[in-house]
């Protein structure tokens, strides 16, 4: 069974508004050893596996969050190509029963330049259940991507490799970490759209540098592209979404037996800081709650996005990159504020939609795997497109 066919649908809509639940989002850093040297990647390729014991305690915290009634929507396994990890078959036993007791969506990350596939598919076949959705986060070099035939074909051959093999249903977006490219992203956009029928994540990993200044830096130069941008064009994605990430959701890091929230700044981000740690489950409400006291005397604590990066954490990262202005595209957000969710809405259907109906593969409905069904294919990309 092949890989999901309608990838805009799942890559350009967000789930937070349209999807009645609370819900998380863990992404598990466990994974050493990567290869590649993707450009703007401040991964950390050692050092981030768990011992036996903290992978322990690892999924009884994650058992807690769900014996609250609140979905484990998705888990990431990172933060290293997963196809080139040194250690990936070592500590996916740790977590194959817990992924396998929530079947949420779980993402890999990869380059998918030159590393064996084959391994790969054959754990998942024996290890995972059909109603866990695999997502892969496919990182790219975006000059590469744009100019080089045999770099496009080369993931092409993979994914088609992959959609022939893989019996779960596959979703998968490109990823590029944010950086000063000197590119029109919208160029590049359109070509992922256009070429591969999904979309481009921006991704903060500059925020892994544990270098307040240079994160700051980054995100100021990447806001400066991002609030000149049209209203309602196509690449305002998730970020001027503004109840993207937010409200009913909530994303964790973990790392080595710790648990931080994450804040989201054009995509998750990790920063390890003691201005983001939890212990407890708990503590999750009195830290997000503390951004008020922190607002104040701002420009923040007026602003009219002030609900959307207070469920982001925006405010607890700009007080971490060591600033009192905003730090956000809120010029973009404010222009995208009532048509945020058009796309959304038109393509979301969620009548008779229960925490227990999504364990039990719910959203397999919206699904499309088969290329044949060109009309529904159409509506999609209309709708994208309109
Ligand atoms: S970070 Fe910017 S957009 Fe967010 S609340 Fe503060 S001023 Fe508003």
């Amino acid at each position: 069974m092949p890989i999901i066919k309608n990838n805009l649908y799942h890559a350009l809509t967000t789930e937070t508004i349209t999807k009645p639940v609370s819900a998380v989002k863990l992404q598990l850093d466990v994974l050493d050893g990567c290869k590649h040297k993707c450009p703007g990647c401040f991964v950390h390729r050692r050092g981030n596996s768990s011992d036996e014991n903290q992978f322990k305690d690892a999924v009884k915290f994650v058992d807690d969050i769900a014996s609250r009634g609140i979905l484990i929507d998705e888990i990431i396994i990172g933060p290293t190509d997963f196809l080139s990890s040194e250690n990936f078959y070592e500590v996916m036993p740790h977590l194959v029963d817990m992924i396998n007791e929530h079947s949420p969506i779980l993402a890999f990350i990869t380059t998918l330049i030159d590393d064996e596939l084959e391994p790969w598919v054959k754990w998942l076949k024996e290890s995972i259940n059909l109603n866990t959705e695999i997502e892969i986060g496919i990182a790219i070099d975006p000059h590469k991507f744009q100019n080089q035939i045999n770099y496009v074909e080369n993931i092409k051959r993979k994914l088609n490799y992959i959609s022939d093999n893989v019996e779960h249903d596959v979703v998968y977006t490109f990823l590029l970490n944010i950086k000063d490219y000197g590119l029109d992203y919208q160029v590049l956009h359109a070509q992922a759209v256009k070429e591969f029928s999904t979309t481009i994540d921006f991704i903060p990993s500059v925020s892994r540098s544990a270098r307040p200044h240079i994160t700051l830096a980054t995100i100021d130069k990447f806001n400066e592209y991002f609030n000149i941008l049209a209203v309602g064009d196509k690449i305002n994605n998730i970020m001027v979404d503004h109840s993207h990430a937010g409200m009913n959701y909530t994303v964790l890091n973990y790392k080595k037996g710790n648990w931080w929230l994450s804040p989201f700044m054009y995509e998750n981000m990790a920063v390890e800081d003691d201005v983001f740690k939890i212990e407890k489950f708990e503590d999750i409400q009195l830290v997000t709650e503390s951004q008020i006291e922190r607002a104040k005397g701002t420009e923040c604590e007026s602003c009219p996005m002030f609900f959307s990066c207070y469920n982001r954490k925006i405010i607890l990262l700009r007080d971490y990159l060591g600033v009192k202005r905003c730090i956000a595209p809120k010029e973009n957000m404010i222009n995208n504020l009532h048509n945020f969710d058009s796309a959304a809405q038109e393509m979301y259907n969620w009548s008779e939609y229960t925490p227990e109906a999504d364990k039990n593969g719910y959203r397999k409905k919206f699904t499309l795997t088969d290329d044949t069904n060109g009309k529904e294919l159409n509506r999609i990309k209309s709708i994208f497109y309109t």
